[in-house]
């Protein structure tokens, strides 16, 4: 009995075309590879649950890690390929595929571990991680396994010419024809919803500002239905600040590692020290940042209508608020306010991408 949300949002899962996309995006696909075999002392023998298996790739991942048993639990018509596909490789013994949405399934036992690819555009974008706290709660053994394990959503103030000029300015003159008329238009199409798009750090004009760093251990849904977050930035240079770009990394980390209390917020150096960390550090790291090797989240930008000039060393300071919408829990509803500009601008945006 799915609402009408979930029907449109289970169907999409249906197509192959997002399974294409995600099983080819090789930064995601090797991240959860590493991240299993980084695991399979503990994954050996032990139960595990798929939150959302799709094809039921990450279920075979975990049964050649050696589980002895693993739910791969899917709620969209997909799950039906993703059975045959379990006994195409002889796993039918060891992957049960449930067919539901996990609030609604069955399954004989408690799991040692919970695995799920859970992360949207801009992390949250789906609403699909409560689905995953939910099986936590209902599904997990204590000191169980949870991949990933954190996730931290990034934002920073972006500085982006080309692709302004290329929407808005464009219209100044096209054949030589001046359809300035169109300007306006153009700017509110821009800035009217996030835009999904690959930038690089070159763009970034200052450190990111870290808008939630997410505990998949201790998470509540409650804590997702909105999240606040102030940002007080300084530019790294004179720039036209067209908006903003949001970004997320997650972590694989085991339940030990959990008990430590990561900071809510990081600052630069924490940041230089973590990206120091990398390679060197075993923990897994799956990154959508602009400076790393891109993926199929790519950035989310909110453009504002217009740019503002910043120079070095000026503060960009506001707020964002990013909320599950009230019509579509599948919807994010992101007020951006960004204090500094001198006519109090204000971004109200929506949107379902
Ligand atoms: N694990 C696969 C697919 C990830 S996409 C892979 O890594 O390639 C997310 C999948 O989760 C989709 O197939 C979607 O249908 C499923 N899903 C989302 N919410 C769910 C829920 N509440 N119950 C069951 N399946 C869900």
């Amino acid at each position: 009995p799915l609402d009408e949300h979930d029907r449109i949002y289970f169907q999409s899962y249906s197509h192959i075309g997002i399974h294409e996309a995600m099983i080819k995006d090789r930064v995601r696909t090797d991240a959860y590879h590493t991240a299993i075999m980084q695991h399979q002392k503990f994954i050996e023998g032990k139960v595990v649950m798929d939150v959302g298996c799709g094809t039921g790739i990450l279920s075979v991942f975990c049964a050649r890690a050696g589980a002895k048993r693993v739910y791969a639990v899917d709620a969209s018509e997909i799950a039906i390929q993703a059975r045959e596909i379990v006994k195409a490789n002889n796993l039918s013994d060891k992957i049960v595929v449930v067919h539901g949405r996990v609030e609604d399934v069955d399954v004989e036992e408690k799991v040692d571990v919970i695995i799920s690819e859970w992360m949207g555009y801009m992390l949250l974008y789906e609403s699909m991680l409560p689905s995953v706290l939910f099986a936590r709660d209902k599904w997990l053994k204590p000191g169980g396994l949870i991949l990933p394990s954190h996730a931290t959503l990034f934002m920073a103030p972006v500085t982006n010419p080309e692709r302004y000029e290329g929407s808005v300015d464009f219209w100044s003159d096209v054949y030589g024809i001046n359809m300035s008329a169109l300007v306006p238009l153009a700017k509110k199409f821009t800035s009217e919803e996030p835009s999904i798009e690959t930038i690089g750090g070159e763009n970034v004009i200052s450190w990111p500002s870290v808008v939630k760093h997410i505990n998949c251990y201790t998470f509540t849904p409650e804590e997702f239905k909105s999240i606040t977050a102030k940002f007080k930035v300084s530019s790294m240079m004179l720039a036209p600040l067209h908006g903003f770009g949001l970004w997320f990394e997650v972590e694989f980390n085991g339940p030990a590692e959990s008990s430590h209390n990561t900071p809510s917020s990081l600052n630069p150096l924490d940041i230089i020290q973590k990206k120091r960390r990398r390679g060197s550090d075993d923990a897994v790291l799956l990154s959508t940042a602009p400076e790393d090797e891109p993926t199929h989240w790519q950035q989310t930008i909110l453009y504002f209508p217009d740019p503002v000039e910043v120079k070095q060393d000026q503060i960009i300071e506001g707020s964002i608020t990013v909320s599950q919408s009230d019509e579509n829990p599948r919807f994010l509803n992101i007020n951006l306010e960004c204090l500094y500009l001198a006519h109090g601008a204000f971004i109200g945006l929506k949107f379902y991408g």
